[in-house]
């Protein structure tokens, strides 16, 4: 059994070489025999995922649809869904079904791509690992002791697996391209505003972003094609036309540059993952484009900024889980502050505690100016030094992550060290921007990722860059051997 993209299902789907439903049900058997080890899925969908392929399947005969009626998909569990449980990886809402769908929900059924299941996710998407999931950690295929990265590491790991040919996913911070880099695969983070957040639960709310996470740019380009545009259920929503994002993909790089962040090869960069990247760079070039070294002087304030927006954002987003309109209550409490007081202390998790507690500490009167005031001018001053850089180059090119995937457990205990896996990607959510990260080599048998980054509402460059380096490699066609064995 080989991974197929979704390119080459729609192709099969029109041909009539398989039908929705058998796809469906392949992928439906290939959860339940290989999830057991992975843990990618907190809820698997299959009776509504059969009722939408066999109706995928009729629109197929009928001779309509586009690029994804009929796809088996993935959905974060981070996304409302109506009538199916939404838990955001979090006890607080294990009984949670929404009566809603969420916009990118509702977009991908609109359509035709048929929902298989949830994935699994860090509580609230608050981590790198998937470790702070209430639903437990998920293993990395390539190597099941390891971590898939997070939040949206059930989401990676379904697409690397084979189950899905692509899922959804959120970038916080680095959650689509980070977990997307330790397992190989595709992950896309679109401009902030592109993709609406309505019926995304919200962590962080002006860092948050829906995206994808594929086998290829392409796919990702169809995904895309879906999902973005303007919503006016979101207040963010940027309301300017969606082009077609597929239309570009294979246009030429002659004469395009790529700068490279000096600050992103720094000492914190293992060897290997480093010459990956600059081997990955030699590729644009050989496609006519021109390399140069930029800089972002004010990165290395990105992960402490993001540590004080994040949080403080999170602890006013998450106050609406008291126990009291959804979501799980203390079963006995003995008047109303204990009731807010016990639903919390057993709703979330211990990171999620200490987001919420750092959050309203740099929020609180006393510290505002010196922490979250602070905090909003290094924000500024970083995406100031990505507006600059893109006055003479068209796309950034770097890491996705200092290493490869690291030991499940390696990391719980040290808050910091889990945080620095995010360095060189915190600052593009920080400046509101898009970015990919590409499979583009391998350290010790890990995946490597190639991180592009573009300039805001530059996902046509973000995307034919990836799709001509993909054109050219065959990175993203390495499969783990758990694909081959199924
Ligand atoms: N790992 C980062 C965090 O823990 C980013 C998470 C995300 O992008 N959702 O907050």
């Amino acid at each position: 059994m080989q991974r197929q993209t979704i390119t080459e299902i729609a192709a099969a789907l029109r041909e009539g070489s398989v039908t929705s439903r058998q796809l469906t049900e392949a992928a439906l058997a290939r959860i339940d025999a290989g999830d057991g080890a992975l843990n990618a899925f907190i809820t698997v969908t299959k009776d509504q995922a059969l009722i939408a392929a066999d109706a995928a399947d009729a629109v197929l005969a009928a001779g309509n649809g586009g690029p994804l009626t009929g796809v088996p998909i993935a959905h974060k569990d981070i996304f409302c869904t109506r009538d199916i449980l939404t838990t955001c990886g979090s006890r607080i809402l294990d009984n949670f079904v929404s009566p809603y769908d969420a916009t990118v929900v509702s977009n991908l059924a609109a359509a035709g791509a048929v929902v298989v299941g949830k994935t699994n996710m860090d509580e609230f998407a608050m981590g790198s690992s998937n470790e702070t999931s209430f639903f437990g950690p998920v293993a990395n295929p390539w190597d099941t002791a390891r971590s898939p990265g997070g939040s949206s590491g059930g989401s990676a790991a379904a697409v690397a697996a084979g189950f899905v040919p692509a899922a959804t996913g959120t970038d916080t911070g680095g959650s689509i391209r980070q977990p997307a880099a330790l397992t190989g695969i595709t992950g896309f983070k679109p401009t902030y505003g592109r993709v609406s957040r309505y019926g995304m639960i919200a962590f962080a709310s002006s860092l948050d972003q829906a995206g994808v996470l594929s086998l290829t740019a392409e796919d990702a380009a169809l995904m895309m094609q879906a999902i973005a545009g303007f919503d006016p259920r979101d207040s963010t929503s940027a309301d300017c036309p969606v082009p077609e994002y597929a239309a570009v993909l294979g246009s030429s790089l002659e004469g395009k540059r790529v700068g490279i962040p000096a600050e992103f090869f720094d000492a914190g960069l293992e060897a290997e993952s480093a010459a990956c990247i600059r081997a990955a760079i030699t590729v644009f070039e050989a496609l006519g484009a021109t390399a140069e070294e930029v800089s972002l002087p004010h990165i290395d304030a990105s992960v402490p900024t993001y540590y004080i927006v994040a949080p403080a954002e999170c602890s006013s987003n998450l106050s609406r889980f008291d126990g009291v309109r959804f979501g799980h209550r203390h079963a006995d409490p003995k008047d109303l502050e204990e009731l807010y007081k016990l639903t919390r202390k057993e709703g979330f998790g211990a990171e999620v505690k200490r987001r919420i507690m750092t959050g309203t500490y740099v929020l609180s009167a006393g510290y505002y100016d010196a922490y979250y005031l602070q905090a909003q001018k290094a924000r500024q001053l970083i995406a100031d030094d990505f507006r600059r850089c893109f006055e003479s180059v068209d796309i950034l090119a770097g890491p996705t992550t200092p290493t490869p995937a690291f030991r499940l457990g390696e990391k719980m205990d040290d808050p910091v060290q889990m945080y620095l896996n995010d360095i060189y990607t915190i600052g593009v959510n920080l400046a509101g921007l898009p970015g990919v990260s590409l499979p583009c080599g391998f350290s010790a048998g890990l995946p490597v990722g190639l991180q592009l980054i573009g300039p805001a509402f530059g996902e046509q460059t973000v995307l034919n860059f990836a799709h001509r380096y993909q054109q050219q490699t065959d990175w993203h066609l390495k499969t783990p051997d758990c694909v081959a064995g199924s």
